[in-house]
């Protein structure tokens, strides 16, 4: 199955899309995650990437596709895969359609994790990872533990204005996406408020999935 996480950022996508990967047993492929990969290397790419990243902007479609292309292209991607923050363009939505067409594949589902501005923003700036395993949390909504040693940090670009920055690309460049699918009857909008396993379920409702039973059109 491959299947499509769309929403804001601080929408729950990462989240989400890892509770997925383990029940469907296919791999979650998120662009940010590969870009930061890139820029922890420091690699030409990775500084590239940063430019882009630092200031909330969208990385140019060609790099994103090609650094995509090469992701889908390991074995473990074969049979589907949840996009997870990809794609945020039309020119990106169409080499994902070709990329996938090429080995006899679509998109079967979108999903639309569905969040206001006010509740993103809240959701990021608290947002917190320990320098040392990357474990997220949330300084208010789920604080380390009290015998916490680590170090936390906040990711560069989840501060208030850059979050913003982002908030408008999203709106301006990747929300018209929604048409490109629900054209299609691919998208399904699941309200991202709530308890993660409350939005786990609307998501599985979404994407018709049962326990056991794999696919099928939501209903
Ligand atoms: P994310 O981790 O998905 O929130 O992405 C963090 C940042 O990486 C975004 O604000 C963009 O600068 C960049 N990025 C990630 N995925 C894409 C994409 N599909 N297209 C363009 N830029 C992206």
């Amino acid at each position: 199955m491959d299947l499509i996480l769309f929403g804001p950022p601080g929408a729950g996508k990462g989240t989400q899309a890892h509770r997925l990967s383990k029940l469907l047993g296919i791999p979650s492929i998120s662009t940010g995650d590969l870009m930061r990969a890139e820029r922890a290397g420091e690699s030409d790419l990775g500084k590239k990437f940063d430019s882009y990243m630092s200031q909330g902007l969208l990385v140019p479609d060609t790099l994103v596709v090609e650094l995509l292309e090469g992701r889908l292209g390991r074995a473990d991607a074969a049979g589907g895969a949840i996009f997870d923050g990809y794609p945020r363009t039309l020119p990106q939505a169409l080499a994902l359609d070709e990329l996938l067409a090429s080995a006899d594949r679509a998109i079967q589902h979108v999903v639309s994790i569905d969040i206001e501005l006010d509740e993103m923003l809240e959701r990021i700036t608290g947002r917190r990872a320990c320098q040392a395993t990357g474990q997220i949390f949330h300084l208010r909504y789920n604080p380390p533990p009290a015998d916490f040693q680590g170090t936390l940090v906040q990711r560069p670009d989840d501060t208030e204005a850059v979050v913003r920055k982002r908030y408008e690309e999203y709106t301006r460049k990747t929300a018209p996406l929604k048409e490109h699918y629900g054209d299609r009857g691919l998208l399904r909008a699941v309200d991202g408020v709530g308890a993660l396993d409350q939005v786990a379920a609307r998501i599985r409702t979404a994407i018709g999935w049962t326990s056991g039973c794999r696919g099928g059109p939501a209903v």
